[in-house]
């Protein structure tokens, strides 16, 4: 089948909740992917961060064909030999005690979620029914009926209502308006370290160390959702490391997978996690041995420190350069490491199909928002070729 078939048969029989560039891809590599027609294609999106190491990275693919001969999927009624070692690195890598494995990152946030009205009743003593959880204006946490709850994006909640109760929603980057939501039955604090969604959104300078220090003074568990800012994404192995801020929980998800699996968790000390007793929550693909053999790479991988430098020197050419577009075209430009938001004085689809057309595939986010986030594998010829195709459309468009 051709392109045009196989666009039409997506068209027909998927739902329409996505709004995918016309190409359908076949293969890939690192930071390239091929279409149908043989066609390359520089991937400047990585899966939203899920490709971080680019694609089927040798040790990734190598610790997945491994696992494949072995065994790949016992559920957690049974115990098996990549299971420990893989909760003990990845806490070991965020400095905790525990981790809660699952698989998606909104069932990961849907877990940090449960973990906090648990923890809230359990050990802080709030009353029965009482808790609340306080989220971000602009927040994306994923896409179920309870995360979606405390979206302030009208396409995420519309005609999904009830909602969830329990939630209070304040402006980003507001520390007044922080301190005045959380009361004595706060129970988190949820919060994206960078806001990728909504259009990689940094927050102003010293609002993590706030959210941290209101936290820790309201009784409040502070929860890091970094499952698309972590794992390097920003030139360290956590966002929030930019402020030397260490949350009580961190949620993980995307990149965890290699780009082969949904792999996400939920990592937090003893005093935090220990409140789950047998039955209380689970997930039968969870910490699947298959899972946790790519996540061990993953996690030893980060261990080396390169991807996190390669984020940081390639991130600092990549926003020099984004920096230097002339305003006329671009508004403002946003983010760190290799993740920019690139503010446009118009629309961003003309130009996320122009890029494709010239072999660099980047995606829209809103209306004129350019979110550029390649592999931390992309070499700077790469990268530099990428941007160049950036600035021709620019100037066509
Ligand atoms: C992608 C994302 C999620 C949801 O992850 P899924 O695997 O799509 O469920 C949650 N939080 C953040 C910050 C994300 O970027």
């Amino acid at each position: 089948m051709n392109t045009q078939e196989l666009r039409a048969l997506s068209e027909e029989h998927s739902a329409h909740n996505y709004h995918p560039l016309p190409i359908v891809i076949a293969d890939a590599e690192g930071a390239w992917v091929k279409d149908i027609e043989g066609r390359r294609y520089l991937d400047m999106l990585s899966a939203y961060s899920a490709v971080n190491f680019g694609h089927r990275h040798p040790r990734l693919v190598e610790a997945a064909r491994r696992q494949l001969d072995r065994v790949t999927l016992v559920s957690r009624a049974f115990d098996h030999d990549q299971f420990g070692p893989f909760v003990a690195e990845l806490a070991e890598l965020a400095g905790k005690d525990m981790v809660l494995p699952m698989n998606s990152g909104a069932e990961a946030v849907e877990t940090a979620l449960k973990t906090a009205r648990k923890w809230g009743y359990e050990v802080k003593g709030v009353p029965a029914e009482q808790a609340n959880i306080v989220t971000f204006e602009g927040n994306f946490h994923g896409r179920t009926t309870t995360i979606v709850s405390f979206s302030t994006d009208p396409d995420a909640r519309n005609s999904y209502g009830p909602f969830t109760p329990g939630f209070r929603t304040v402006p980003y980057g507001d520390i007044e308006a922080l301190r005045a939501a959380v009361d004595d039955n706060t129970v988190g604090v949820l919060i994206e370290p960078i806001q990728g969604e909504a259009g990689v959104n940094v927050p102003p300078s010293g609002f993590l160390t706030a959210v941290r220090e209101i936290c820790t003074a309201g009784g409040a568990l502070m929860i890091a959702d970094e499952i698309q800012s972590g794992l390097g994404r920003t030139g360290t192995t956590f966002a929030v490391e930019h402020e030397n801020v260490v949350p009580d929980v961190y949620v993980l998800g995307k990149a965890l997978g290699g780009g082969i699996l949904p792999v996400s968790a939920v990592v937090a000390d003893r005093d935090v996690l220990g409140v789950f007793k047998p039955g209380q929550h689970g997930s039968t693909f969870g910490g699947n041995p298959l899972a946790c053999a790519v996540a061990r790479e993953v996690i030893a991988m980060l261990r080396t420190g390169e991807f996190q430098e390669r984020s940081r020197t390639l991130g600092a050419h990549l926003h020099a350069r984004l920096g230097a577009l002339p305003s006329d075209q671009v508004r403002e430009v946003r983010g760190r490491g290799l993740w920019a938001g690139v503010e446009l004085n118009g629309k961003a689809r003309p130009v996320s199909e122009r890029l494709m057309e010239r072999g660099v595939l980047a995606k829209e986010t809103h209306e004129t928002t350019l979110r550029l986030a390649p592999p931390l594998v992309v070499s700077q010829e790469d990268l530099d070729w990428a941007l160049d195709q950036l600035e021709a459309v620019l100037a066509e468009v």
